[in-house]
C-alpha cells in the first residue's frame, strides 16, 4: 500500500492494516462496518471516522460526503470512482430513475459533498409515508452461505428495498434488524446463523415473490434519471395500448387504478398495503399522481407497482423509455388535453426561435424534416435566411394578402411571379391567418344572413325602410361590417331613389297576391278564420303595414277580405247544413250547433240557421 505522509495526515494516524475485500451487492455501510472492525477503529469516536464520515452522515443505504471517503480511502478504496461507490455500494439507484434530473442533481450533489441533512426529504421518503428510516433486512439462507464461503456475513443492497419482504435466491422471508440511532454507529451484519432471530417463517406468497424480482430488476439495472414527460408519456402509451383511454383520448385513470388493484390482488400479502390503498382525498391517488408533473415525487414502490401492471418488467419499460427518447420529436402527433406534450411544445418553440441555430440543425434535433421547420418557423414569423432568396417576408406578405381577397391561387401565382406550389405552401402555412381576414366570424356571419334574409323578402324597399324593419341588427352590421353592407347595399340605393313612383305597381302586385292567397284559403272547407293578420303574413308584412296609405286598393281589398267572429260562425253553420245534407242525416238545431262546433249560439245564427233551412229544404 502507497501512503504518503500527506494521507496519513488526513486519516488521522489511522493506519489500515487489513483492507477487506467488497463483496457482489454488498452495502457501502457493509463493508465500512468491516473495515473499522477488522482494523479496531473506534467508531462512536468523532475524532477518528467523525472527520471522514461527517459527524450524523450516515444512513445505513445512503452515506454522504463520500468524495471525501474516497480521498480518505484512496487505494484503499473499494471501487476505483466514487460513481461506483454510488452505483454499487448504496441504494440511490433505486431511487435514482424516478427523480427528476433536477432533484438527481441536489441529491448527488448531497452524496458526494454534503451531510445528509434533509437528504430523506429530497428522496420524498418522508413525504410518501413508506418509512423513511427503513430497518437493515437479512435473509438466515443468505448469511449461513456467506459465512460458510467467506468468513464472514454482509448486509445484501437487494434485501434492504422498501416493501420487499423476501429473498428472491432463497424464497424466504427477511429477517429485520432495527437500524442504530446512534450517530456514525455501524451495524455489523449478523455473525452466526444461531444467533440470528428466527422469526416465525410466514409462507411466501407468489405475489411477494413477483414484487421482489421486479425490485431486483430496477436495482441491478442501475438506471439514470428519466426526464419526467418522458416517464408519463411511456405510462400513458402503454395505458392507452392496453385501452384505459377515455372518450377524451387521455387516460382513464380512475380505471387503470381499478385494473392495477385487481393485478395486485388488493395488494394482498404486500408491505404497505394500507399506505397503497388509501389516502387522505381518494383512493390510490398515487395512480392519478403518476401522470401529473408534480414537483412531489411518488415512492419507487408506487412506480414499480405501475411498472409491473403495465410492463410486466424493468427492461420492457425501458425499451419504450429508449423509444420514447430517440423518437419523440419525429413522431410527434399532438393529442388534446395531454399535458406533457405541451412540454415537449414548449422545447419546440424554444429551438424554433432559437436563430442561432439554421434550420438544417434544428431539424436535425427536432428529427424533423427541414422544411417542416422552415415552415413552423415561417408560421412564427421568423426570418429565414436559406429561404429568402427566393421567396421574400415582402413576397409572402404580398401573397397572404391576394389570397385574403379570395384571389384564386393561380391568379396569385401568375400576378406575383411565383410559382403556384409556392402560394399553395403560404396558403396552409397560414391557412389560420387568412381564414380570420376572409372569413368572418360566428356572430358576424349570423348578422349578415338575418340581414341578406331581411332584404331577399324585402326586394322592393329601400334601405331606410330595410333598416326601420330591424334597426339593431342595422346598427350593429354598419358598425362592424360596414365595407360587406355597402358590398350588398348599393345597389338598394339606386333602386329606391327611382323607385317612389312605384308604390302603384307594388299596390297592384300585392293586390294580386292577396287575392290569389284568399280564393285559395277559402275553398278549403275546414278553413279557420280569415283575419287581417293571416293576410298581412302572406305579404312582406312590416312593408304592407309602414307603408299601406301608398297603397290604397290593397288597403281596400284587406278591409273587404277580412272576416269578423259573425261572419266565421255563418260560414260554420252553413257547412254544418251542407254537412249534415250530404250524409242525409235528420236535421235539428241542436245537431247543427254541435257539428258546426259553435258553443255560443246567437239569435243572430237562429235566423242564418231558417235561412239555410228555407234554400235546401
Ligand atoms: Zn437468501
Amino acid at each position: 500500500m502507497r501512503k504518503n505522509a500527506a494521507r496519513l495526515g488526513r486519516r488521522n494516524g489511522i493506519r489500515l492494516a487489513y483492507v477487506p475485500e467488497i463483496q457482489p451487492d454488498e452495502l457501502l455501510h457493509s463493508w465500512l462496518g468491516r473495515v473499522a472492525k477488522t482494523n479496531c477503529i473506534p467508531l462512536l469516536s468523532p475524532n477518528s471516522w467523525g472527520e471522514t464520515l461527517r459527524s450524523g452522515s450516515i444512513i445505513p443505504d445512503l452515506p454522504t460526503d463520500l468524495l471525501n471517503l474516497m480521498n480518505w480511502l484512496s487505494d484503499d478504496s473499494p471501487y476505483s470512482s466514487v460513481q461506483q461507490l454510488i452505483d454499487l455500494g448504496t441504494m440511490y439507484p433505486y431511487h435514482r430513475s424516478f427523480l427528476s434530473p433536477e432533484r438527481h442533481a441536489e441529491v448527488q450533489e448531497k452524496l458526494l459533498h454534503g451531510d445528509c441533512t434533509g437528504l430523506k426529504t429530497l428522496l420524498g421518503r418522508v413525504a410518501n409515508g413508506f418509512g423513511a428510516n427503513p430497518n437493515l433486512n437479512y435473509c438466515t439462507e443468505c448469511v449461513s452461505e456467506q459465512i460458510k464461503t467467506n468468513g464472514h456475513s454482509y448486509w445484501c443492497r437487494q434485501h434492504q428495498m422498501p416493501g420487499v419482504k423476501v429473498c428472491v435466491k432463497h424464497h424466504r422471508p427477511l429477517q429485520t434488524l432495527a437500524t442504530p440511532r446512534a450517530v456514525g454507529e455501524f451495524l455489523y451484519p449478523p455473525v452466526e446463523a444461531s444467533w440470528m432471530c428466527n422469526s416465525p417463517s410466514a409462507s411466501v406468497t407468489q405475489m411477494q415473490m413477483r414484487f421482489a424480482r421486479l425490485n431486483n430488476e430496477l436495482l441491478s439495472a442501475n438506471l439514470t434519471p428519466i426526464d419526467v414527460p418522458t416517464r408519463i408519456r411511456a405510462y400513458a402509451d402503454e395505458a392507452k395500448i392496453k385501452g384505459y383511454i377515455n372518450r377524451n383520448g387521455n387516460v382513464d385513470k380512475a380505471a387503470l387504478a381499478n385494473a392495477l388493484l385487481h393485478h395486485y390482488d388488493n395488494f394482498s400479502g404486500l408491505a404497505f398495503r394500507e399506505r397503497l390503498l388509501s389516502s387522505r382525498s381518494m383512493p390510490l391517488a398515487w395512480v392519478h399522481a403518476m401522470f401529473t408533473r408534480s414537483a412531489k415525487s411518488q415512492h419507487p414502490i408506487c412506480h414499480l407497482l405501475m411498472i409491473g401492471f403495465l410492463f410486466t418488467s424493468v427492461a420492457n419499460f425501458m425499451e419504450k423509455v429508449a423509444g420514447i427518447r430517440t423518437s419523440s420529436t419525429a413522431s410527434y402527433t399532438p393529442t388534446v388535453g395531454d399535458s406533457l406534450l405541451t412540454e415537449m411544445e414548449e422545447l419546440e418553440q424554444a429551438l424554433l426561435k432559437d436563430l442561432s441555430l439554421s434550420c438544417r440543425e434544428v431539424a436535425k434535433r427536432l428529427q424533423l424534416s427541414i422544411t417542416t421547420v422552415v415552415s413552423r418557423r415561417r408560421q412564427l414569423r421568423l426570418p429565414i435566411s436559406s429561404r429568402r432568396k427566393t421567396v421574400s417576408i415582402d413576397d409572402i406578405e404580398r401573397i397572404k394578402q391576394s389570397l385574403s381577397l379570395g384571389t384564386p391561387v393561380a391568379e396569385v401565382a401568375v400576378a406575383l411571379s411565383t410559382s403556384v406550389s409556392t402560394v399553395y405552401r403560404i396558403r396552409s402555412e397560414f391557412a389560420d391567418e387568412l381564414e380570420r381576414a376572409t372569413e368572418p366570424n360566428a356572430k358576424v356571419q349570423k348578422d349578415r344572413d338575418a340581414l341578406r334574409s331581411l332584404i331577399g323578402t324585402n326586394r322592393e324597399l329601400s334601405i331606410n325602410e330595410i333598416r326601420s324593419m330591424n334597426p339593431a341588427l342595422y346598427a350593429r352590421i354598419y358598425r362592424n361590417d360596414r365595407e360587406w353592407m355597402q358590398e350588398i347595399m348599393p345597389r338598394r340605393k339606386a333602386y329606391v331613389s327611382s323607385d317612389r313612383a312605384n308604390w302603384a305597381l307594388r299596390d297592384d302586385k300585392f293586390c294580386g297576391i292577396l287575392d290569389k292567397f284568399v280564393l285559395e284559403f277559402l275553398r278549403n272547407k275546414n278553413r279557420g278564420q280569415l283575419t287581417y293578420a293571416l293576410m298581412l303574413n302572406q305579404l312582406p308584412e312590416a312593408t304592407v303595414r309602414n307603408n299601406l296609405h301608398k297603397m290604397p286598393r290593397l288597403n281596400i281589398l284587406l278591409q273587404a277580405y277580412v272576416e269578423s267572429k259573425p261572419a266565421y260562425s255563418r260560414f260554420r253553420v252553413r257547412n254544418a247544413v251542407n254537412a249534415l245534407r250530404n250524409s242525409g242525416s235528420k236535421f235539428s238545431k241542436s245537431a247543427v250547433q254541435r257539428t258546426a262546433g259553435i258553443k255560443n249560439w246567437t239569435p243572430e245564427l237562429d235566423a242564418c240557421l231558417n235561412r239555410h233551412l228555407e234554400i235546401i229544404l
